[in-house]
């Protein structure tokens, strides 16, 4: 079974789901995926109004819809997926989430084209499976540029020393930007063993390159990446 969300499950007339490694397209998503944009995700903040089945977005990595019947959906491989719903299941909006994309705001403005129509208290936010405190560490130049413009308490931006906590980040910046429900679903993408204990649950960029350091042969992560999205039906 795919993760998906507590709150975003109570939302009539929505299909919602994050994929992993092994179903990495949701399975209740997957006869929509010829209607998701045509996009290339840049670690970027721009975020294009989908209004067309397959409409073509160019570089993009956050999408907005009031459009039955698209697929809006975002590859991860340790940034953060978070779908956004309006509680009446009539708007929609996706955005991938790594630490530049996080740092350069792509949250507030996917915050702004939803109040520029309607009011971020009344939407649901889920925060998906990403690369954890656990696993996440970074360079101690990000980790204080992190702690320099942000105004959160060092101890949700880094919980262990030169290690994000991009899911904490991520929340605090939601509730500061009015949204009031919020949940998190799935697991760190780099550490979480799939059922069987044999293997991983998550397809992780960051794995796979320290993989990839030991055994130049290893495959890369190239048509791997797992799927997040929303539809409203
Ligand atoms: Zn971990």
């Amino acid at each position: 079974m795919s993760d998906s969300s507590a709150l975003l499950r109570q939302i009539p007339g929505i299909l919602h789901g994050f994929g992993d490694k092994h179903t990495l397209l949701p399975a209740e998503l997957q006869s929509y995926e010829s209607t998701r944009p045509a996009k290339k995700q840049v670690h970027g903040v721009r975020i294009v109004d989908v209004t067309q089945s397959g409409q073509a977005c160019g570089e993009a990595d956050g999408f907005f819809t009031s459009t039955p019947g698209i697929l809006l959906a975002v590859f991860t491989a340790d940034c953060l997926p978070v779908i956004f719903c309006r509680k009446d299941g009539k708007q929609t909006g996706v955005v991938h989430a790594g630490w530049r994309g996080l740092i350069d705001g792509i949250l507030e403005l996917m915050a702004a084209r939803i109040n520029a129509s309607g009011d971020t208290a009344d939407w649901v936010v889920s925060i998906g499976p990403a690369a954890g405190a656990c696993c996440y560490e970074v360079s101690q130049e990000l980790t204080d540029t992190y702690m320099q413009r942000l105004d959160f308490p060092p101890s949700l931006i880094s919980p262990v020393p030169r290690h994000l906590n991009l899911a904490a980040i991520a929340e605090a910046k939601l509730r500061a930007l009015g949204f009031a429900d919020i949940d998190h679903a799935g697991r760190c993408t780099i550490c979480t063993p799939d059922e069987t204990g044999t293997g991983f649950n998550y397809t992780s960029y960051r794995r796979n390159s320290h993989q990839r350091e030991k055994d130049p042969a290893h495959p890369g992560i190239s048509g791997r990446n797992q799927q997040s999205g929303i539809i409203i039906l």
